[in-house]
């Protein structure tokens, strides 16, 4: 949560003053945060955010881009849940939305929005800027790679989805409690979502996170496979070791053949020795298979003995 409050600092700190942004981010608060509430007279614009800071940002937006009158944030709180609302009112509310181009506000679909609002880029910045402060939340690097978006509705839901797409990223959905959820959960979405937002050093705790987690899964990877062999090792060095013991109870090492007897002496000597090892020891010229080739015979003439006794 704490970490959520500080992207938003970030992105909002960042953000573009351009009026038509403004305008983009505005009217994503109003499609994914708001609902009307109709009273004696006129209707009033609510806007639930999950934040104060988020419910600040929707006050001055509010001022800024539609001049509309602001009542106070009030702070609510359910058994699972704390939410912030804001009342928005105007005399004429809502030809001052359709005018911003915002014709469905409980609703949104790609065709309640002018198609003029998210014409540039910098607008669908700011679009999506609007979507993450009313909606999103998102763990620390160190946490996970986890962004949410908390949606009203299956409809807000399929529209957050949609945009994200358009950004590029693979959004998935879920549905928990009677909230709709739409989450990221690939570093490079997530970073990308940060870069888009203009929160640059968040993007930056993530980058060096990944860069962390990779390094640290090579090396995991290495030193399992170098265990691995290692057991791999002990394990046949030890049947080996059985081997030499089982000829030596029932035929005595004598028995056999000078090259095996030096063998069976030389792994006993050495147990922990690698065939490369053993081949250097035994000198002569010997190679690796060399080697192989006699440990085989040890084994083999040891079980034929061990089938016997
Ligand atoms: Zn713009």
């Amino acid at each position: 949560m704490a970490f959520t409050n500080e992207v938003i600092e970030e992105i909002i700190a960042s953000a573009e003053e351009r009026a038509c942004c403004e305008r983009a981010e505005f009217a994503a608060f109003v499609h994914f945060s708001g609902y009307l509430r109709i009273g004696h007279d006129q209707p009033t614009l609510v806007l639930r955010v999950t934040r104060p800071v988020s419910a600040r940002r929707a006050v001055a937006l509010a001022r800024r881009v539609l001049g509309l009158e602001v009542g106070p944030i009030t702070r609510y709180e359910s058994a699972f849940e704390k939410w912030y609302e804001v009342e928005l009112y105007a005399d004429d509310l809502l030809a001052k939305l359709s005018h911003i181009g915002i014709a469905g506000v409980v609703t949104p679909t790609e065709e309640s929005l002018s198609r003029d609002l998210l014409k540039s880029k910098c607008c669908r910045q700011g679009y999506l800027r609007g979507l993450f402060l009313s909606t999103g939340y998102i763990l620390k690097p160190e946490k996970g790679r986890n962004v949410e978006f908390h949606l009203n509705s299956e409809e807000a839901a399929r529209e957050a989805s949609r945009l994200l797409k358009k950004f590029g990223l693979t959004p998935h959905e879920t549905k928990r409690r009677h909230r709709y959820i739409v989450y990221l959960k690939s570093y490079d979405d997530v970073k990308a979502l940060l870069y888009n937002l203009g929160a640059k050093s968040a993007h930056f705790a993530f980058e060096d996170i990944q860069v962390v987690r990779e390094i640290k899964n090579t090396v995991n990877r290495l030193v399992n496979s170098e265990l691995a062999n290692l057991q791999k090792t002990a394990r046949s060095a030890a049947r080996q070791l059985r081997a030499i013991d089982t000829i030596e109870k029932t035929i005595g090492l004598d028995a056999l053949p000078p090259a095996l007897r030096e063998m069976a002496l030389l792994r006993r000597e050495h147990p922990d020795a690698t065939f490369d090892e053993l081949a250097e020891l035994l000198g002569g010229g010997h190679t690796k298979s060399a080697v192989s080739h006699r440990i085989r015979r040890l084994e083999k003439i040891a079980s034929e003995l061990g089938d016997r006794h």
